[in-house]
This record gives structure tokens, C-alpha cells and sequence, in this order.
């Protein structure tokens, strides 16, 4: 760890002369007080009221295609993110270079304030590139916020509602839902079965061959497992609105991306023609992205990626109730990012109750 200012100020901080102070009570009490006063500062390494300041914005690019973040603090806490959009790792990187100018300097601990000034002052506000950006900013403010209170960060964000995630696999086959069921999954995704990529009008043999290979998987599972399946917003509404109808019979646990998942006019004509629940958002980028799809009734299970929605906090306000015109909405986190992305959507999931489940990888 790197020696800063702060650890020597922290040498006359008040726990430690509060340490100092129960020390006096005797050796033995000396003895355990140092040991509370090391254990304060393991947990929280920094006073609230000391001064933490960004020194650094690190960006490491892994191939294939992950980008994470570490911002570098004067005290040495160090704050981890995820700022990637699928196949502009580069671009991300750049993005966050060009917002590092702005941190140096100021205090991590003002997260809000930050993402304020970035996201508003900027002439050009949103968009994927600067929102994924923003989003590993974000991460890794709160990272370091955390580590300098000693808190995870679910508590940081009204505590958790939950002691267990519930989390999905991925199965394509009847074979692979009977060896992961076998391992204690009760939830699994999919993809349309299909033969060629779609036309925008396909023929009936491709729509029954789509759902006869879904319902083998229904038979393989039984119906006390949920089966979602994920349209990836590669079919034309015209034959999702088919698809939909033919995969009925079989209940999928909700249909994710139906269509091409900016259209939420279309995606919210898709909901009202079935009962099936529909799920977006691994596309949509901040509160008022989620604002739009919930005000048209686009879909009814959100799926925020931390790595792309621009703000933890922010992400965390999505929720359903009368003002958002729905009072069924349910929140998942896909988290098409990798290890850290992951983490941070984990933390979101402690702290939100409804919400019905998490990709396992
Ligand atoms: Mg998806």
C-alpha cells in the first residue's frame, strides 16, 4: 500500500485518540484498545472528515474485450470499475481519460456530485459511450466510498432486503437443463431455436421449429422451474408478435428484448398483444431511459446493467409503484460486464427487494 499524508495524519485521528484514551485505563486495556483502534482502521483505513483526494484514473484493457478501471487515491484506497460497452473497450477507455482531468484532485467520497457535474456539464449529455464510461466511474467512486467508511456498499444503500440471490443458466438444450437442475438451478435462458438468421416475415416451419425446441426444454425442466428465453431485439415485430403466440402454450418466464430494444413504442405494442411478461434495459441507459419504458408499459421486468446505466444510486431508484404507472415491475441485473460489473450489480441486488433473479454467467 502506498504511504500517503493521510496515514500519517491518521496516526492522531480520533479513534486512535480515543484508543489512546481507553489505554490509560491499563495494559491490558491498552493492549485491546490498540486492537480495536487497528481493527477501526483495517475496516475504515481513513476518518470521514480526513482528506481523500483522486491521484490517478487507471484503465487496463483485457482481451477479448473487458475494460476495468482502478482510480488511485493519496490515502492508497483504491476504487474498482467496469466501464465497457460490448465491443468499444477502446472507445471507453478514451472516454474515461478524457473525464480523468476533471477528478484529479477532488474528493471520491462526493459520488453524486460527480456524476452530476459529469453527466450535466458536459454539452452533450448520455449516450452509450459516455454513459458506460460514467458507469466505471460511478463503480469505483463507490468502491472507494465504502472502503474509506468500512461499510459494503449495500449499506451505503439502505441495507439489504435479502441474504440470498437467486441466480439463472443459460441452457439451449434439454440435456444441459437436466445436468444444471441436477446441480440445484431452478431458473434457466434461452434463445430462439432457429435454423437461419430471421427473415422479417418467416415461415410457419421456422416458427413451430422455434417452439417445439422450446417446449422440449419445458418437457426436460418441468413446471416448477421458470425458462425465460431472449429474443436479443433481433426479431422484426411482425414475426415477435408470431413468436410470442406460439411460445404461449409453454410459458416462458418472460420474453427479454422481443424487439429492437430503443423502439419502446413497439416494445410496449408487443406487451399489450400477450400476457407473457416482457424484460428489457441491458440497453437503456440511465433513470430516464427506465422512465420512458415504464411510462409506455414497454415491459415489466427491468434489467439495469451497472456497467452501462450510467448510476448505481440512480439505477437503484428505477423501481415500480403507482408513479411509474406499474405496480408489477420487477428488477433483474443481466451484467453482460465482467468480475467487478458483477459485484457492483450484486450489491444493487442486496438492496432491492423485488427482484426475481441474476445470470450466473
Ligand atoms: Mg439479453
Amino acid at each position: 500500500m502506498a504511504v500517503s499524508t493521510c496515514d500519517s495524519k491518521k496516526t492522531f485521528s480520533r479513534r486512535s485518540i480515543l484508543a489512546g484514551a481507553l489505554g490509560g485505563l491499563g495494559w491490558s486495556s491498552l493492549a485491546r484498545a490498540d486492537e480495536v483502534a487497528q481493527q477501526v482502521r483495517k475496516d475504515a483505513p481513513i476518518a470521514r472528515k480526513e482528506p481523500l483526494k483522486i491521484t490517478k484514473l487507471e484503465t487496463f484493457l483485457v482481451k477479448p474485450r473487458w475494460l476495468f478501471l482502478k482510480v488511485h487515491t493519496n490515502a492508497g484506497i483504491v476504487g474498482l470499475g467496469e466501464p465497457i460497452l460490448e465491443g468499444r473497450a477502446l472507445t471507453c477507455a478514451e472516454a474515461v481519460k478524457e473525464i480523468e482531468s476533471y477528478l484529479i484532485g477532488k474528493d471520491p467520497r462526493q459520488v453524486v456530485h460527480h456524476w452530476q457535474a459529469i453527466y450535466r456539464h458536459a454539452f452533450y449529455r448520455g449516450g452509450p459511450i459516455l454513459t458506460s464510461a460514467l458507469s466505471g466511474i460511478d463503480m469505483a467512486l463507490w468502491d472507494i466510498k465504502g472502503k474509506a467508511l468500512g461499510v459494503p456498499i449495500y449499506e451505503l444503500l439502505g441495507g439489504p432486503t435479502r441474504t440470498r440471490i437467486r441466480v439463472y443458466a443459460h441452457a439451449g438444450t434439454p440435456e444441459r437443463i437436466k445436468e444444471l437442475a441436477a446441480k440445484g438451478f431452478t431458473a434457466f435462458k434461452t434463445g430462439p431455436a432457429k435454423h437461419r438468421p430471421s427473415r422479417y416475415v418467416e415461415t410457419p416451419a421456422e416458427v413451430h421449429y422455434a417452439a417445439e425446441k422450446f417446449a422440449e426444454l419445458r418437457q426436460a425442466a418441468g413446471d416448477d422451474v421458470d425458462i425465460a428465453i431472449d429474443f436479443h431485439g433481433a426479431i422484426s415485430p411482425a414475426l415477435a408478435k408470431v413468436l410470442i403466440k406460439a411460445l404461449e402454450p409453454y410459458h416462458p418466464m418472460f420474453i427479454e428484448e422481443p424487439v429492437q430494444c430503443q423502439n419502446h413504442d413497439i416494445m410496449a405494442e408487443i406487451a399489450r398483444g400477450t400476457h407473457l411478461p416482457i424484460a428489457t434495459g441491458e440497453r437503456v441507459f440511465t433513470k430516464w431511459g427506465f422512465r420512458e419504458v415504464l411510462e409506455k408499459k414497454a415491459a415489466t421486468i427491468l434489467q439495469p446493467d451497472l456497467s452501462h446505466s450510467s448510476s448505481k444510486r440512480d439505477t437503484s431508484t428505477c423501481r415500480p409503484g403507482p408513479a411509474w404507472g406499474s405496480s408489477s415491475t420487477k428488477m433483474r441485473w443481466p451484467t453482460r460486464s465482467a468480475t467487478i460489473g458483477r459485484t457492483a450489480s450484486f450489491m444493487m441486488r442486496m438492496t432491492v427487494r423485488w427482484w426475481i433473479g441474476k445470470r450466473y454467467r
